[in-house]
């Protein structure tokens, strides 16, 4: 594979992740899931304040999981 090849699909590949989002189809619909919540407990005691994706997830620490004894 050439270069010129490498750059050919590079810029296809490109303009295909410009593309809009496309529209829902019929009939699809959301399901509610939970959080992802795979980290362990920030905080004082209060709502954690662990950064997940620019929100602080704010779970109380029971809802999170326990740090692996070392
Ligand atoms: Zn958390």
């Amino acid at each position: 594979m050439t270069s010129d090849d490498l750059m050919s699909r590079i810029t296809r590949l490109e303009a295909q992740l410009a593309q809009p989002t496309p529209a829902p189809m019929g009939g699809q619909v959301s399901i509610p899931l939970d959080p992802i919540r795979h980290h362990v407990y920030t905080g004082d005691g209060g709502p954690c304040t662990t950064e997940l994706f620019g929100q602080q997830c704010a779970e109380p620490a029971d809802r999170h999981e326990r740090p692996h004894p070392a």
